[in-house]
């Protein structure tokens, strides 16, 4: 098989959702898992409502998940390339202009549905003379332009849903040109994805809809047999029953980076949500690869629980191994020439890697101790062993403290715990103690901000 090049397509009006990610890493996983190439498309026809900024935003977005597009367009930059094609189906007599009213349509399909026809347009504007044209010219109405469909049955095997038809018959010619001369999506998606070889359209179900126009619009523009090969995969839906939307910004993934979510928990659950393997933490994208197949994508719909992202998030980071994190700690500040014994240390302790700051800093850097109670807190430090500490020397040392004070269980870890971190809880003081150090150990039992 010729390796796959494969197109996400969004329009640049919003930002990108967790659904969108979906769309974006099963394009991603399908063209990896060949050795493809992944196109980034920028559908931003309407100029109206596209924005750059979220054209750049999307970029990032893609680059947090771990998508680096081996190539980025945008539409707003291929005009010629429609218009060419747009002259290339009037000259074939397939593209012809209409002057109804968006009224007069509306009327005219509740009359057809009245009278139990379905609701297709009925092609009067295939009718019209020369005068007629002419009348509306001069009347300075401009005319929308529709695709003629041939009334045929598309067939084409999904690559999610398997063997599947439209009849044409039953839909109406679609627009392919607005009045005021913009291109609906329709067609400059299918020029572009015959100009950037695209092999295979992998895309929401929403868009199944379109499949048989498209089709037909690939074997006019480019010859028989010459459409991609198509999957509809189900949408992602919150449990809550909260839509996803671009305009309401709804788990945007934005919005799950600044709340300090891990890409990797996002991806997981983009992916793995509605697919027989159950959505579990992973190390990184490459590990989804190995049991990615859209055939296994259900087609039942892909409800997950927005709620479930923190946790998994969290579980996410638990198994990562400080070289995955090493640049974004140093992002925080938590640098040094070898942390991994500080990553393990911490890491199952943490939410967010924010969070690791804090223990940086206990490591590391100063805090102010917290002393309930200094005699029995300068006794403790009395008691702390010589250096170098290792894994067994908070138990040596406990056990000491126990022995002299006569305290036990939490009244005997508790204060340690406060005075060695300024904490209430984190992680394990037998791990964290060696890495303090005996001077500063010494020092917060003391009260000392150190
Ligand atoms: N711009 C379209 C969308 O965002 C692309 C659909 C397609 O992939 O063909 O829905």
């Amino acid at each position: 098989m010729k390796a796959p090049i494969v197109r996400f397509a969004p329009s640049p009006t919003g930002r990108i959702h967790i659904g969108n990610a979906r769309t974006a890493l099963f394009n991603w996983l399908f063209a990896k898992r060949s050795g493809g190439r992944f196109v980034l498309r920028f559908d931003d026809t309407d100029q109206e409502r596209s924005r750059e900024e979220y054209a750049q935003s999307i970029a990032v977005d893609l680059n947090w998940l771990g998508i680096h597009p081996d190539l980025t367009v945008r539409q707003s930059q291929r005009f010629a390339l429609y218009d060419a094609a747009a002259q290339k189906l009037r000259d074939a007599g397939l593209l012809y202009p209409c002057y109804e009213t968006a009224d007069e349509l509306d009327r005219r399909r509740k009359r057809q549905i009245t009278r139990g026809q379905p609701p297709i347009y009925d092609r009067a504007a295939l009718s019209l003379t020369q005068a007629d044209h002419d009348q509306f010219k001069a009347q300075g109405r401009k005319p929308h332009w529709r695709f003629k469909l041939e009334s045929k049955t598309i067939e084409w095997v999904d690559l999610v849903r398997g063997p599947s038809h439209i009849e044409c018959a039953s839909l109406s010619d679609p627009v392919l040109i607005r009045e005021d001369g913009t291109y609906l999506y329709t067609l400059p998606s299918v020029v572009d994805d015959i100009d950037l070889g695209i092999t295979h359209v992998i895309r929401g179900e929403d868009h199944v809809t379109n499949t048989a126009v498209q089709i037909q619009l690939f074997e006019t523009l480019s010859g028989a047999g010459a459409a991609p090969q198509f999957g509809h995969h189900n949408l992602l839906a919150s449990s809550s029953g909260e839509g996803l939307s671009k305009r309401s910004g709804a788990l945007s993934i934005t919005g799950l980076r600044e709340a300090g979510i891990e890409s990797l928990a996002v991806a997981s659950l983009a992916v793995l949500t509605g697919s027989s393997d159950s959505v579990h933490a992973i190390a990184n994208l490459e590990a989804l690869l190995e049991t990615f197949d859209l055939a296994h994508v259900s087609r039942n719909s892909a409800k997950f629980d927005p709620a479930e992202l923190d946790s998994l998030s969290a579980r996410t980071l638990h198994a990562l191994e400080a070289e995955a994190v090493r640049a974004r700690l140093a992002q925080l500040g938590v640098t040094g020439e070898d942390i991994t014994p500080f990553w393990l240390a911490v890491r199952s302790n943490l939410t967010s890697l924010a969070d690791a700051k804090l223990w940086w800093t206990v490591i590391h850097g100063e805090i102010t101790p917290v002393i309930e109670d200094a005699d029995f807190a300068n006794a403790a430090a009395e008691l702390l062993p010589p250096e170098p500490l290792d894994q067994h020397s908070w138990s040596q040392w406990t056990a000491k403290v126990k022995e002299t004070t006569g305290r036990k269980g939490k009244a005997l870890f508790h204060p340690l715990r406060l005075a060695l971190t300024g904490q209430d809880q984190g992680p394990e003081l037998a791990v964290l103690l060696p890495l303090i150090g005996k001077l500063k150990a010494s020092a917060r039992l003391h009260g000392r901000v150190s």
